[in-house]
């Protein structure tokens, strides 16, 4: 199984606190990092995080706006200081790329490694072997898009007893069948779907950025087990997350129950806020599974057979 694990980089909105840095989550899936958002103080966040920065890696960015983008900046000069060598993608707003050329340009900071651009659009925009992230666009001020890793299928579970009743041998013929090939036996072919359960599907990450919820993003972001969503503001600010463009804690709960998300995280709090739970607290009367994201906060995604 490929590891999986989501770490909260930095969970505040607009303005940093004592205690939250500026939007940045990082999801680690095997030896690669996937990064959502470079808010201000990123930088630290990942050196705490002890996450490495010469490391297989794609920048994901939300929108332009500065609580979102900033760190993006000083991230790309320290990989190129400590000799980054792999090639860097980055997928976001056409602006985020007009960003980095400009701030380049006027630092004259040279860059060690390939930095590819892609500019974001509603569909798949990465397509890898095991998984895809895919890209909506976004309700908010900007040009802003919400992004969702999708797993491809996994082959099913292998039944041994099947093997072994079919006189397979433990060995290299059992891991040929259970990466989908047929294997002879004798003059026998055995078929991989006579020693494995239906196939299984593969984890689901939803990430929102900042956003008022929609019902296309509720269709985007269908079935994810885990949803990070855009909870600015709480009950008693409900009129300024309509005016900001925002959501509230119970509005994103709302969109998780309706998308069918097993987890919700809020996240990306006012700083007007010191205690969120009031934020929680009114997410948790919709939804079942919900919890605040905290900076450095982390945890491991399991298969969705597992939870
Ligand atoms: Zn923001």
């Amino acid at each position: 199984m490929t590891h999986l694990r989501i770490v909260f980089l930095g969970t505040s909105a607009a303005t940093p606190t004592g205690s939250r840095g500026l939007s940045a989550t990082a999801i680690q899936r095997g030896d690669e990092l996937l990064l959502f958002d470079a808010g201000e103080g990123v930088q630290q966040a990942i050196a705490k995080a002890g996450l490495g920065l010469n490391r297989r890696m794609k920048i994901f960015i939300t929108h332009i706006h500065g609580d979102h983008t900033v760190g993006l900046l000083g991230l790309l000069q320290s990989m190129s200081m400590t000799g980054r060598d792999k090639s860097l993608d980055i997928y976001g707003p056409e602006r985020v790329w007009e960003l980095v050329k400009e701030v380049r340009r006027i630092l004259g900071f040279v860059l060690t490694f390939p930095v590819r651009f892609t500019k974001a659009y509603s569909g798949v925009i990465v397509d890898e072997e095991e998984y895809v992230v895919k890209a909506a666009r976004s309700e908010h001020e900007v040009d802003s898009y919400a992004y969702c890793i999708e797993e491809r299928d996994r082959p099913g579970a292998f039944h041994r007893e099947n093997a072994i009743r079919l006189g397979v041998p433990e060995g290299e013929l059992w891991s040929r069948l259970q990466h989908g090939q047929p294997v002879i036996v004798g003059d026998k072919k055995i078929l991989p779907r006579q020693v494995l359960g239906p196939k299984r599907r593969g984890r689901r990450i939803g990430v929102s950025g900042d956003t008022r919820p929609n019902s296309r993003l509720t269709r985007f972001f269908k079935d994810c087990d885990v949803l990070i969503f855009d909870s600015t503001y709480g009950d008693d600010q409900a009129e300024r997350a309509v005016e900001n463009l925002h959501a509230t804690a119970r509005e994103a709960a709302m969109l998780a129950r309706n998308a069918g998300a097993s987890l919700l995280v809020l996240t990306h709090f006012s700083a007007r806020y010191t205690d969120v739970s009031p934020l929680l607290f009114q997410a948790a009367e919709v939804h079942p599974k919900v919890m605040a994201a905290t900076d450095q906060m982390a945890f491991d995604i399991p298969y969705p057979e597992d939870w």
